[in-house]
């Protein structure tokens, strides 16, 4: 939160990427190489994913343990995903411990995604525990989809569940991704009219490839526009050229969305720090950091 009003004094476009803990052995040492590569771009926070299977709460999967290092070793400020569907009373609290204990102060409060024949444990929603959490101290942010939640058909319903993220004391917001800018400035308009105040920064992630994009698509519901079907289509047989296509994509949609004054912009850089890079590199040329 004190991001985006520090960069708004500045008339600067906060910029922030996303990581994942790497996967397999030694993840600490490769996610700290990830940290390394992302730390040359810039941003005013690196975010760091959790599973919302296993403890559920954000202690998992080295989510801790990475939001650290990022703080300790590259001296920027780390936002830890905190997933509740599959967590107890209990596993929170002990994951609020382990934060503390870490000196992570901000947090994305989420549902997270049960695995199938799960039921969810003490905490259904996201609305449930960002309480919990603003009670302990930390920032909060949460999710917000522009297009709408994949389980929520009704627009009006999905608004309704946002605002009600920020009633119960959501700081700020991080999208879903999108790939049609239009679709998030009706979203910014509606949100506003409703009375949603904190900031709600744009989460853009690049295509690099056929199936990761469908596999995105079907998760999360976000539609494809015609302009990345054709260069889909295009570039069918050459995933370099795919890939530096979907990575321009993204830039543009960044610039788009820093002219038109959003309060952030978000990138889920996949692990990849060239897409940091070429993002930051964007914005910069642009004029907006
Ligand atoms: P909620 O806000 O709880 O909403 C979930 C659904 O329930 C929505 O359809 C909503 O409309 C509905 N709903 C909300 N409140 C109520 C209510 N009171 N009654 C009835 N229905 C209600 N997943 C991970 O596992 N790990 C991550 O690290 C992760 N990071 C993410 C980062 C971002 C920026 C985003 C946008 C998503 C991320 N996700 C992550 C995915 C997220 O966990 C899923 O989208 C999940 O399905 C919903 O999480 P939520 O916090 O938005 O849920």
């Amino acid at each position: 939160a004190q991001v985006f009003e520090e960069q708004r004094r500045e008339k600067r476009t906060p910029f922030s990427v996303e990581m994942f803990p790497p996967k397999g052995q030694l993840t600490l040492d490769a996610a700290r190489e990830v940290v390394e590569g992302l730390r040359a771009a810039s941003p005013d926070f690196i975010s760091v994913t959790c599973s919302a299977g296993g403890s559920g709460n954000g202690s998992g999967g080295q989510t801790v343990a990475i939001a650290e290092l990022i703080q300790d070793e590259a001296a920027i400020p780390a936002v830890a995903h905190f997933t509740c569907v599959s967590a107890t009373r209990d596993s929170v609290n002990q994951a609020i411990s382990d934060l503390r204990t870490a000196g992570v102060r901000t947090v994305l409060a989420l549902r997270g995604d049960l695995v199938e024949g799960q039921e969810p444990a003490d905490f259904p929603y996201a609305c449930e525990l960002i309480p919990l959490l603003k009670d302990a101290g930390f920032c909060v942010g949460a999710a917000a989809y522009p297009e709408g939640h994949i389980d929520c058909l009704d627009p009006r319903e999905n608004l309704r569940h946002l605002k009600a993220k920020q009633e119960v004391g959501a700081d700020f917001f991080i999208t879903q991704l999108f790939f049609n800018n239009d679709d998030f400035y009706r979203f910014r308009d509606d949100a506003a009219a409703v009375g949603v105040t904190a900031p709600i920064t744009c989460g853009i992630m690049p295509f690099l490839g056929k199936s990761q994009i469908q596999r995105m698509v079907f998760l999360c519901g976000s539609s494809l526009p015609a302009p990345i079907i054709k260069l889909l289509a295009k570039y069918e047989d050459d995933p370099a050229s795919l890939r530096q296509a979907g990575i321009e994509y993204a830039c543009n949609q960044l610039v788009d969305l820093g002219r038109q004054g959003v309060d952030g912009l978000h990138v889920y850089a996949m692990n990849q720090p060239d897409i940091a890079h070429a993002a930051a590199g964007a914005i910069a040329a642009a004029g907006l950091r």
